[in-house]
């Protein structure tokens, strides 16, 4: 089990990976803008971030550049979320600090192998390949 934080502004969309996820034991923490998400980060410390790239106010890349930028948040896995699916995307978001990327809509089993890859890695780096 993992403390997972969704920052999303589309509720159908955060509802729906916080359900996905739940079902899996996770505890979910929800922000509905980056700066709401910000704070949670510093304050709870989850494992792991799905940031919603396209957010009101500040984006998406934004909050994960000030993430990898505070020590105390520098090292939460993030996949990004986003719906744009146009080229150098993704590059954009690897180079803004995200460890992985997911094209929204994502199928069930898509979201929980990105969040359980991502999750098992960190937990056992020796076994990469399994
Ligand atoms: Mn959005």
């Amino acid at each position: 089990m993992a403390r997972i934080l969704i920052i999303e502004d589309n509720p159908a969309n955060a509802r729906l990976a916080a359900f996905i996820l739940s079902r899996h034991g996770h505890e979910i923490l929800c922000a509905e803008d980056a700066l709401i998400g910000l704070d949670l980060a510093r304050n709870e410390q989850p494992d792991l971030i799905l940031m919603d790239i396209h957010l009101p106010g500040m984006d998406g890349l934004e909050a994960t550049r000030r993430l990898r930028d505070d020590p105390v948040t520098a090292d939460i896995r993030i996949i990004a979320l986003t719906a744009l699916a146009m080229r150098g995307d993704e590059e954009r978001i690897r180079a803004a600090g995200c460890d992985a990327y997911l094209a929204k809509p994502f199928e069930h089993a898509q979201l929980s192998a990105a969040v359980h890859g991502l999750l098992y890695l960190s937990l056992d780096p020796e076994s990469g390949d399994a």
